[in-house]
């Protein structure tokens, strides 16, 4: 796949209604971070189109992306950010929430959680819902050059078991500095294109 027009189309809040979007979603959920923007610009070959977290946890909205008029890339608002009241916590589950159970044309989730981590509770309940409202998110490791080879291979082992995925989930090891993994992300969002 080959992105070639990007456009910021549609820029939700807590109370404003979802797009009437015809093109497939393909959305992006991690905690605040995670390496989230930085993925999102590298699939769109842009420095710094996507917001990065200069600010972690204070921007509550779900953007979406137009690509190349094909489909539509949403960034999900980072959670699990500590320094926030409970309030606002509250408030990116229910747009979250919403999302998930509303969004007519979601197709495919990515979930990002950091590689050198053990995921949290905050990523295996994202984990969890996505399933209950019937998703089979594909997860992405982020930040895949911060360690070896053979500890990526362990370390996708502890995703694996924490977020306990579905049979056949792929994990995705990417680093947003020498893209790597990029290719396969493109591969499983052509598929879902061409589903
Ligand atoms: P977001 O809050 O999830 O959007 O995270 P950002 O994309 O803003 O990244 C958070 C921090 O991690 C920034 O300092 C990035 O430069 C850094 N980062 C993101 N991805 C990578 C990566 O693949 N490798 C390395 N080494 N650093 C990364």
């Amino acid at each position: 796949m080959h992105i070639k027009n990007v456009n910021l189309e549609t820029v939700i809040g807590i109370t404003s209604d979802l797009p009437k979007n015809d093109k497939m979603e393909v959305a992006f959920a991690g905690k605040s971070n995670v390496g989230k923007s930085s993925l999102i610009n590298a699939l769109m070959n842009r420095k710094s189109y996507a917001r990065t977290s200069q600010q972690p946890g204070k921007t509550q909205t779900i953007n979406f992306y137009n690509i190349n008029s094909e489909l539509y890339f949403v960034d999900l608002p980072g959670y699990g950010y500590a320094k926030v009241s409970l309030e606002t916590k509250q408030k990116w589950g229910k747009m979250i929430d919403r999302y998930l159970m509303k969004s007519e044309m979601l197709r495919l989730i990515f979930l990002l959680v950091d590689i050198r981590h053990e995921p949290s509770e905050n990523d295996k309940n994202m984990y969890d819902w996505a399933v209950r409202y019937g998703f089979n998110p594909i997860i992405i490791a982020t930040k895949s050059d911060k360690i070896s080879r053979s500890q990526r291979q362990k370390q996708m082992a502890v995703i694996r078991k924490k977020l306990n995925v579905i049979e056949g989930t792929p994990i995705i090891p990417f680093s947003a500095l020498s893209k790597d993994g990029r290719d396969e992300i493109y591969e499983y969002i052509q598929a879902s294109l061409e589903a």
